[in-house]
């Protein structure tokens, strides 16, 4: 009987307090042993040298469409996409599945999708809207990860925005019900009134649009969050913060003992308003790429430790919905999960000296404790599950449209260089994802709940 299931040796390992180079073993799908020469057989051993070890990905914030719009993406195409870029569990959204996830029945239905197809672990995130105030207790007796609103409208008619005393009360009651709230934080005063004054003066360009959803839309928004947080007592964390003033206001509630949180997106660190005009509507999202100003300052604060958490926001659909003359009917979301933490590899560490142990912090350790799954995942230790992802930081290759493995090969990400390629991922000791395939015999993906 050999000691351990897997050796990993000879690599890197991105420990939460810096590197070390030392090998790892996995038992049980639990990292069992680290150490320099590890002595001890294992039924398979992975040469590392060279290579560094991260913690798998944990991408809070995906939407895979499943049930009812696999036609947009997928759990099968959308978790291929997330092991090859070392990802081992994702949170899926309540929205752009049908139906939307409001109550427990639309909560079975996709955590059946889930056990089918998913190649990752994977939390499901409920809705709050107008409609499920009252099944917010079913919700998070199935185990959802938290709740998650719009402040503005969701671009999708099956999720409603949630008014300000849905937004309270659901607050309210999340707290009482122990789970945090996500918010989409835009002002739907300021944006509903400027898309409308564009659109009566027949400006519907990409910078029509851009112009639509100011900053300040973003800022009015997550005060008012902020506020409805600290008065009910909610943890509160902020989807997608596309500006430096953005997560300074997080980062000065924080400080200030309101329990909340943020993520930008790695699309806000790695394009920009000219790269929007550039590559047109596949780079539309919301909140929309901002000016090389605001993508700064979100850098200094990823390296200063203000912003701690990256997500992908993949929110993928057809080619047809992503083409057109009229900006504000272009479907607002980039497609772009396989690519997170290659953007902060190249981007942060390769270009502007992120630390690995930051890269590894801001996208497993850090959303791992943020959402109650530490310390079984998001860091490298004994005891947590083996979730890897091995990167040889010596590769650059530039992204094809062929490597995608998204349901629609397309992403505003293609035709960039990126620095360091997974060659491997592991879920729970188990090669999921290897030399360019994901090799796992059976989708084994399981439910996370906080
Ligand atoms: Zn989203």
């Amino acid at each position: 009987m050999p000691d351990y299931d897997v050796i990993i040796r000879n690599g890197t390992l991105v420990m939460p307090n810096g590197e070390l180079r030392a090998d790892l073993a996995a038992a049980d799908g639990q990292i069992a042993a680290i150490a320099p020469e590890l002595a001890g057989g294992a039924r398979e051993t992975i040469d590392a040298a060279g290579l560094h070890v991260l913690p798998g990905v944990i991408d809070a914030h995906v939407h895979f469409n499943e049930p009812g719009r696999a036609e947009w993406e997928g759990i099968a195409s959308g978790t291929r996409a997330l092991v090859a870029g070392g990802t081992t569990a994702f949170f899926d959204m309540p929205l752009n599945a049908h139906p939307p996830t409001l109550d427990a029945a639309s909560f079975d239905l996709k955590l059946a999708a889930m056990r089918a197809s998913a190649l990752a672990d994977f939390a499901l995130w409920g809705g709050l809207t107008p409609d499920n105030l009252d099944t917010l207790g079913e919700l998070a007796e199935r185990g959802v990860i938290g709740f998650k609103a719009f402040m503005s409208n969701s671009g999708i008619d099956d999720f409603h925005a949630a008014d300000d005393l849905t937004l309270y009360e659901g607050m309210r009651r999340a707290a009482r019900l122990g789970r945090i709230v996500a918010v989409h934080a835009e002002s739907d005063a300021l944006t509903a009134a400027l898309a409308r004054r564009a659109l009566a003066e027949g400006r519907v360009g990409v910078r029509d649009y851009l112009a639509s959803r100011p900053v300040v839309a973003e800022l009015e928004a997550i005060g008012r969050a902020i506020l409805y947080a600290g008065e009910t007592g909610c943890a509160l964390h902020i989807v997608h913060v596309s500006s430096g003033r953005g997560v300074a206001l997080v980062a000065e509630a924080r400080a200030r003992g309101v329990d909340v949180s943020c993520e930008t997106c790695a699309h806000y660190l790695a394009l920009t308003d000219e790269d929007a005009e550039r590559i047109g509507a596949l780079a539309k999202c919301a909140p929309p790429l901002r000016g090389r100003d605001e993508q700064a300052a979100l850098w200094q604060q990823l390296l200063d430790g203000t912003l701690p958490m990256v997500t992908s926001d993949h929110s993928p659909a057809p080619a047809s919905m992503k083409t057109g003359d009229d900006f504000f009917k272009i479907w607002g979301g980039i497609s772009g999960c396989q690519s997170l933490l290659a953007v902060l590899l190249t981007e942060g560490h390769a270009r502007r000296r992120l630390p690995l142990a930051t890269v590894a912090a801001s996208t497993a350790g850090y959303v791992a404790q943020r959402f109650g799954l530490a310390p079984r995942k998001g860091r490298i230790a004994e005891g947590a599950d083996a979730d890897l992802a091995l990167v040889d930081m010596r590769q650059r290759y530039r992204l094809d449209a062929a490597d995608l493995q998204y349901r629609h090969r397309h992403s505003p990400y293609v035709g960039r260089e990126f620095h360091g390629r997974v060659v491997r991922t592991l879920l729970r000791g188990a090669t999921i994802f290897r030399d360019g395939r994901a090799v796992a015999a059976k989708p084994a993906g399981q439910l996370l709940t906080p």
